[in-house]
């Protein structure tokens, strides 16, 4: 990334931050996915239970394997053997001490927004962990609400049709979001969390690089 690219993140996340705070959600400015991975290992005390959902972000931290390599507890539907068993693990992740997740979408006036397939994801950002940490990339600040609700139905999800090759969506039979309702719709639910009634239990680490979809 161009250093004036990572000049304007991070005049960005700054004036970002400050919306994020009055909206008692707790900002931390991060250079990169490393940094945010070790603050996020310091800030998990050894003792607590980690759950996650499934985040492109996330994956790329490699902060799973930090933290099974250094024994924590995790709450991991990855290791599960059935569906019916996988089914009960994200519903236990719901009241883990700390859940990972990632954001789809933030306005420039601070509103997260999210669009889930299953809804595990939105849930734990809503209510059940007690913090919940999420890692977003700066890139992810589209604009207005309306722009951000937009790019995040327009674009992301689209993409994350292709990356699951559900090849009875629109998404892929016409390359574009077509409003579907088909069995393989990942657009399920569309969460706007505009304040959070616990003050600091959404971490929102801003990483000041491209990363995610
Ligand atoms: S609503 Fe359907 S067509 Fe639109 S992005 Fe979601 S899965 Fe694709």
């Amino acid at each position: 990334m161009e250093e004036y690219q990572k000049d304007r993140y991070n005049t960005s996340a700054v004036t970002l931050s400050k919306k994020l705070t009055r909206r008692n959600f707790l900002p931390v400015i991060c250079q990169n996915l490393a940094e945010a991975k070790e603050k996020a290992l310091t800030w998990i005390e050894p003792d607590k239970t980690v759950g996650f959902g499934g985040s492109i972000t996330v994956e790329a931290m490699g902060i799973i394997p930090d933290l099974y390599a250094r024994g924590q507890t995790m709450i991991d539907r990855e290791q599960t053997k059935t569906p019916a068993e996988r089914y009960q693990v994200m519903r236990q992740a719901l009241t883990a001490d700390y859940f990972l997740t990632s954001i789809n979408g933030i306005s420039e006036d601070g509103e997260l927004v999210n669009v889930d397939s299953v809804g595990n994801r939105v849930a734990a950002l809503t209510f059940g962990p007690d913090k919940v940490f999420a890692f977003v990339s700066m890139k992810k600040v589209y604009g207005d609400l309306e722009t951000t609700l937009a790019m995040v139905r327009r674009q992301t999800a689209p993409l994350n049709a292709w990356r699951l090759n559900l090849q009875q969506t629109p998404c892929i039979k016409k390359g574009t979001c077509g409003d579907c309702l088909q069995p393989e719709c990942i657009c399920n639910t569309i969460a706007i969390t505009r304040r959070s009634m616990a003050k600091d239990r959404i971490v929102i680490f801003l990483i000041l690089e491209d990363t995610g979809l």
